[in-house]
């Protein structure tokens, strides 16, 4: 298997010089790197090479269970790599035929008519007059961290979620991370794991970053998300095993429905029920210089507001199938997921960039919530979660075998 493994990496690392964010993190080898770059194998070379791994795949067996779980996130990568190159090589997917070829998962369908009830109760909670987009903008607007704030707000949601974190599992001591304050992408927040039990966490600042956004990012950028994620990977498969396909992680694959899932519901594991509440109240909120006497309101609203984000994967679905024009996909986050008109146009960028990547996110964290809590890790048994959480990062899952 292990020589297997290291073709799969190769194919990576050779996919990703006709595709410039396909490979997010690499620590293996820095021979193999130069070596793709070097060689720039085409497209259709690459698509037999793709072919003959897996049917190399399809004939290898593993005897014990550590090996067939590595056998099948294998089969499931190389499955998402032979996509990728089709793609590249001008094959047309439709949104949900990518999100499963990419990511072994299909986003649920939601009809207009399903976020009305969400707005109508948005409708009741948020003060003031005029259209809702508006007036929640305006609500939020006093909750803006201001930017000479962020860097201490931030500090001090990293402490707690890392104390938190390390409370339940032992970190190597090297591990850290830093964060850096960048400007136009078409993201809010990125992990770029260096290898070595580090990253380099980027917030972008382009659009306003509001008091509830501080927590995601911390848990989902940090601890217990990407950060915690990507080192027990290495210190787990590559330190402990051996397994070098861990040393890439190729972005459109079924990797990232793991990655994004895990992060995101890390949210929920770190600042359970009305921890996150309390933290934002008694900690972020002081130091962001934020209205104390609207906290209750404002979590209220946001917890509403939170359960519109499958308006953007119909806005995406739709945008990216060529059924709606970008115009058209503004102006449905506007009105279904209430945008503001600037990140509305940052989300069609996003699409443009990572096109069905935005179902990891919320189907990602739906997918591993039903998984924890099937197996007993409710809100109300915070350990069982806690365990059920890490060991979930501890073992190479594919999005299909958690459903
Ligand atoms: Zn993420």
């Amino acid at each position: 298997m292990q020589a297997i493994a290291e073709r799969y990496v190769h194919l990576v690392l050779a996919v990703g010089q006709h595709d410039a964010v396909y490979v997010d993190a690499y620590y293996g080898p820095p021979a193999w790197r130069d070596d793709a770059a070097a060689a720039r194998v085409p497209l259709d070379v690459l698509l037999e090479r793709g072919h003959g791994l897996r049917a190399d795949l399809d004939a290898e067996s593993a005897a014990d269970a550590d090996g067939q779980a590595r056998l099948a996130f294998l089969r499931g990568q190389v499955r998402a790599v032979v996509a990728r190159i089709e793609q590249l090589s001008g094959r047309r997917f439709s949104f949900d035929e990518e999100s499963a070829a990419l990511y072994d998962a299909v986003a649920p369908t939601h009809p207009e008519s399903y976020f009305a009830d969400t707005i109508a109760q948005l409708e009741a909670l948020v003060p003031g007059n005029g259209a809702l987009a508006d007036r929640l903008d305006r609500f939020r607007q006093q909750f803006i961290v201001p930017a000479h704030r962020l860097g201490p707000v931030f500090d001090a949601a990293i402490a707690e979620s890392r104390r938190q974190t390390r409370e339940r599992i032992a970190l190597p001591a090297s591990e850290r991370f830093e964060v850096e304050f960048v400007r136009d992408k078409p993201w809010g927040g990125y992990n770029w794991y260096q290898g070595g039990y580090r990253s380099v966490i980027q917030v972008n600042t382009d659009l306003p970053v509001h008091v509830d956004r501080v927590v995601d990012l911390a848990a989902h950028e940090g601890y217990p998300g990407h950060h915690l994620f990507n080192l027990l990977i290495e210190q787990r498969f590559v330190q402990e095993r051996g397994w070098m396909e861990f040393t890439v992680y190729p972005l459109f694959s079924p990797e990232s429905l793991i990655a994004e899932g895990t992060a995101n519901f890390g949210i929920e594991v770190v600042f359970p029920g009305d921890a996150r509440a309390r933290f934002n109240r008694d900690v972020v909120m002081p130091l962001a210089g934020a209205p104390l006497a609207l906290a209750d309101d404002y979590d209220a609203v946001m917890l509403v507001f939170a359960q519109l984000s499958y308006a953007g994967n119909e806005a995406a679905r739709a945008y990216l199938d060529g059924t709606i024009d970008r115009a058209a996909a503004v102006a449905w986050l506007m009105q279904y997921a209430l945008m503001s008109q600037a990140r509305a146009e940052q989300r069609t960028r996003f699409m443009d960039a990572y096109r069905s990547y935005v179902i990891n996110y919320n189907l990602g964290q739906d997918i591993v919530r039903r998984y924890v809590e099937a197996l007993g890790g409710t809100p109300e048994r915070p350990d069982l979660r806690w365990q059920l959480f890490l060991a979930l990062l501890q073992s190479p899952r594919l999005p299909s075998g958690l459903q």
